[in-house]
């Protein structure tokens, strides 16, 4: 079989798929255990035998597809992972065939300009100083910058580690001094208080805002928080909001939270991963009023924008 008669035989089987979906012709999950999955798909001889074309494709795929979790099913509502747009996924098809990384530019020029542009769109969306497309002007701390990772929790991790070395940029060559804290409310992604323990800083180390009834951040309470940390001879790295809190979609008062941090002079970082998208939106676009003045921020394109989740990190 030639990858053409395959990849045709794929894209059929994908847009039934689709179409069963969609048609709520199959439960949205199947839960089996792990080891009926791997019998099923009969991993053990195709790691032994290679050769995954043909009708061995065939019965692999329609196997695999009977494991998936079905997020185009009407019924799916579990977690926010988005049901793609279909030709995104025919995205996914062309950077699987041309691999193409974005970490040196003769990697992969036209996968680089694509990163280049969709963040200074994203840059622009913000209203921050996009990164200049001219290769006479110089990148200066003027202009904002970005990057693509694979998803929110390597994003925050960049971020806090991005603001910890701009507090004191002798950590990167020495480690982790002892006194160093993250604020950061307790309806905060979990990849937060990961991301402090993993950049050395220490989960313990993340010290907690208080929050309302419904877990958004009551700005005149941070100043405790604050209080805390300077009592107790702590450097804060980062204060961290949600936009929006993944559990509850509310976004805490981010335009009262930047003021604060701009008095104070810390580190604002905001967690858009999930509810970011309301930057697209002229209904929801004033959640995130005061963005603007936030020192990061990070966006996950697979959940309310659609696209397939990108598990190769760059
Ligand atoms: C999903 C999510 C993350 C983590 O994103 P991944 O892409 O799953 O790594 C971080 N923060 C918030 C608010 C999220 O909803």
């Amino acid at each position: 079989m030639s990858f053409y008669d395959d990849g045709i035989n794929v894209l059929k089987s994908l847009d039934q798929y689709r179409n069963q979906c969609w048609n709520k012709e199959q439960r949205v999950i199947l839960q089996q255990n792990i080891q009926t999955i791997h019998d099923q798909l009969d991993l053990s001889s195709l790691i032994k035998d290679g050769g995954l074309t043909g009708e061995k494709l065939s019965i692999f795929l329609s196997t695999y597809l009977e494991n998936t979790t079905r997020l185009h099913h009407p019924g799916y509502m579990a977690h926010q992972v988005a049901a793609p747009n279909s030709n995104g996924a025919l995205g996914s098809l062309i950077d699987g065939l041309t691999n193409n990384p974005m970490a040196i530019y003769e990697m992969g020029p036209a996968a680089s300009a694509i990163e280049f542009f969709m963040i200074n769109y994203l840059l622009h969306k913000i209203d921050w100083e996009p990164m200049p497309t001219n290769s006479d002007q110089r990148l200066s701390f003027k202009h904002s910058g970005g990057v693509m990772t694979n998803g929110g929790s390597t994003a925050n991790l960049t971020a806090l580690l991005t603001a910890r070395n701009y507090l004191d940029n002798t950590i990167r060559e020495k480690g982790n001094p002892n006194d160093l804290v993250i604020l950061a409310p307790e309806t905060s992604h979990y990849s937060v208080v990961k991301a402090a323990g993993i950049i050395g800083i220490g989960e313990i180390n993340v010290i907690g805002l208080e929050t309302d009834y419904r877990g958004r951040v009551i700005t005149d309470k941070i100043e405790n928080a604050y209080n805390r940390a300077i009592e107790l001879n702590k450097r804060i790295v980062a204060l961290v909001a949600n936009g929006c809190s993944t559990g509850t979609g509310i976004y805490d008062p981010i335009d009262e939270i930047a003021d604060f941090c701009h008095e104070k002079n810390i580190w604002f970082h905001v967690d858009g991963a999930h509810g970011g998208g309301a930057l697209f939106s002229n209904k929801y676009r004033p959640l995130l009023n005061g963005l603007k003045k936030a020192d990061s921020f990070i966006i996950d394109a697979h959940k309310m924008l659609r696209t397939p989740i990108c598990l190769r990190s760059n």
